[in-house]
């Protein structure tokens, strides 16, 4: 069904095989795009077959490589209507396996590494992308090497301990095992046992996970596209990955030429997109001192800013930054009002959508899907710090991670 044809660079627009493993453009680096024979694909299949299909992301396996997938259920999660604010949706992908969104992307690219007999992936992460691989090496048999510094989140580093993930605990920021991802890459045992860096936007398919993402939107909203979306943005890939997907569903005739303004919302304390989108700027510089409780959201350079910021524009959406103050109060505000424990990043979106109800960017009858990107359950350390008396630690002050300070680019993008 699949109609895989080639990757193309984002940049320049090179074509590359898509019948081998690749990472980026070697000429500029630039992110490569999967592309489709969509044309046979829209004489071939229609979306009234959805309803016949499981409800998991691979729903979609028509636009998605041919490749017998890793799937633990990944995908299509429910579309919320808000409870307090009409016109607002919530989509919450707290409910993928290990409780975030970057089971979607993980999944597909665990998917095509087994695919090519990979058999060692290798990660640097401090946040949900490890134990996203980690859970989906597991389910495929193959071997997850996993960089994090010490001083990680307890959810994540547990996680992958059990899936039974070799974890190497470095003393140092997440730029020092990027670096030792890359030694081990480089090494010559290394290309013998098959080594390969899922790094987010360095291999073609984590976007492509990601995708769904926007091909859900529209097929829960009834074929029909919102006004605005508002995504927590640390990498952005699933920014990239729905813009891409509506593109394709417009090559497929699933829907037309309207958009939604694209939003991007970082923290405060690391923001380098909406510093970039306010200077007019096509990409952005690296953010010092990188610091926020939302640890998906510490990516001082997204590696996909040029593509980021293209949306943005193309889209006539704009880029909103949420302090950690406003984070936490708006996390508390949906699990009382909406009944969702969301992790930080997702309620960073709430915040994002008051801010341009009251700057009028947004109408009352605005449709707007808001994005959690992740269950709170992955943060309780984090967010224990926010209670009076702390259930989990005696210090939280000392375990704070907003303290943290982290220079080098993030895992999970
Ligand atoms: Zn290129």
């Amino acid at each position: 069904m699949s109609r895989l044809t080639h990757l193309e660079c984002t940049r320049c627009g090179e074509h590359y095989p898509a019948d081998r493993p690749q990472s980026v453009c070697p000429k500029d680096g630039g992110i490569l795009y999967a592309r489709y024979d969509l044309a046979a694909v829209r004489r071939s299949f229609s979306p009234a077959r959805l309803a016949e299909r499981a409800p998991t992301m691979w729903r979609y396996d028509a636009v998605l490589p041919e490749a017998d997938p890793v799937s633990l259920g990944e995908g299509f999660t429910p579309m919320l209507a808000s409870r307090e604010l009409a016109n607002v949706f919530i989509k919450d992908e707290g409910l993928n396996p290990t409780g975030s969104f970057k089971a979607r992307g993980l999944s597909a690219a665990v998917t095509m590494a087994r695919h090519f007999g990979l058999k060692n992936l290798a990660i640097p992460s401090a946040g949900n992308a490890a134990s996203a691989l980690a859970a989906y090496a597991a389910a495929a048999k193959l071997e997850a090497h996993i960089f994090m510094p010490k001083d990680v989140p307890a959810a994540n580093r547990i996680e992958c301990d059990y899936y039974g993930a070799h974890v190497t605990l470095v003393d140092g920021l997440i730029s020092d095992c990027a670096r030792k991802v890359a030694e081990l890459k480089a090494s010559e045992s290394s290309k013998n046992e098959g080594w390969f860096d899922v790094s987010t936007t360095k291999e073609p398919y984590r976007v492509e996970g990601k995708k769904t993402m926007g091909y859900e939107v529209a097929e829960q909203l009834g074929w029909k596209l919102p006004q605005g979306i508002i995504y927590p943005t640390g990498g952005g890939v699933g920014l990239l990955g729905m813009w891409k997907a509506f593109e394709e569903m417009e090559a497929l005739g699933w829907i037309g030429a309207e958009r939604p303004k694209m939003i991007t919302v970082q923290s405060a304390g690391c923001a380098p997109i909406v510093k970039a989108w306010d200077e007019g700027k096509a990409t952005s510089e690296m953010w010092p001192q990188a610091e926020t409780l939302a640890a998906g959201l510490r990516v001082p350079k997204p590696y996909g800013d040029y593509l980021i910021l293209d949306i943005l524009k193309k889209s006539k959406g704009t880029a909103v930054a949420a302090t950690d103050d406003e984070i936490l109060e708006a996390t508390r505000h949906w699990a009382k009002v909406e009944g969702i424990f969301a992790a930080p990043e997702g309620a960073a979106s709430q915040v994002a959508y008051r801010k341009l109800r009251a700057s009028n960017f947004f109408k009352p009858e605005d449709t707007v899907v808001l994005f959690n990107t992740g269950s709170g359950l992955k943060y309780l350390d984090v967010l224990d710090t926010s209670v009076e008396r702390t259930l989990l630690s005696a210090k939280p002050a000392a375990r704070k991670p907003a303290t943290r300070q982290i220079g080098g680019i993030i895992g999970p993008y």
